[in-house]
């Protein structure tokens, strides 16, 4: 996607050798205007697919699923990351290693927002080494629906995240795809 591409390009910032931080648009400050066009992007991807709901995490997947769901006309629902009195009754989990913060985190969604008749769409804002993407695909594994298969806005190609769900034949559609950082320099594939 193109205006991504230009928009990563102009105002992300490499943090050391593959991270990338793009919080003036995505992860912070957001540009509704640019995720207006993601979830747009999203639908168009996934057109043929009949999706009857959208799965993100939180904090930063919750903007992007929220435009894409207009877009599908369905629902999103979050994976929430701590227990709160909020999240009470029946939950699916998850185990999720974050490599960015060093931590392992249980992932949860209330059961009684997915059945075996759903065709979910998983989404989230980077695939670094697939595994927030993996525990949100458990997730619907666990509640018997379908998976229609995992959009990104960034996927950092060179970390092993793509060929991990590439070998479990999940569709994966990213709207960029950086294919190296180096010195500072990014390159799309
Ligand atoms: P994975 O589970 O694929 O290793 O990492 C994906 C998650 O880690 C994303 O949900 C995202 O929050 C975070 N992440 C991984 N790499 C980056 C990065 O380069 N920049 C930012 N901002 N977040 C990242």
């Amino acid at each position: 996607m193109k205006l991504l591409e230009e928009r990563i390009l102009k105002d992300g910032q490499v943090v050391g050798d593959d991270i990338l931080k793009v919080d003036s648009f995505l992860n912070h400050q957001i540009d509704a205007m640019l995720l207006e066009e993601i979830g747009k992007e999203f639908r168009r991807r996934f057109a043929e697919v009949k999706v009857t709901k959208i799965l993100t995490i939180e904090a930063s997947g919750i903007a992007i699923a929220c435009m894409a769901a207009k877009h599908f006309g369905v629902p999103f629902v979050f994976a929430k990351k701590t227990a709160s009195k909020n999240l009470v009754g029946d939950v699916y989990t998850s185990k999720v290693h974050s490599f960015t913060q060093n931590v392992d985190r249980t992932i949860m969604v209330s059961k009684k927002f997915f059945n075996s008749d759903d065709t979910v769409l998983v989404l989230d804002d980077f695939l670094a080494k697939g595994q927030a993407a993996l525990g949100l695909c458990d997730i619907v594994a666990q509640a018997g629906a379908e998976l229609a298969g995992v959009g990104i806005v960034i996927e950092k190609s060179f970390q092993e995240g793509r060929s991990i769900l590439d070998a479990r034949g999940i569709r994966v559609e990213s709207l960029a795809r950086i294919a190296t950082i180096n010195e500072g320099k990014i390159r799309f594939i």
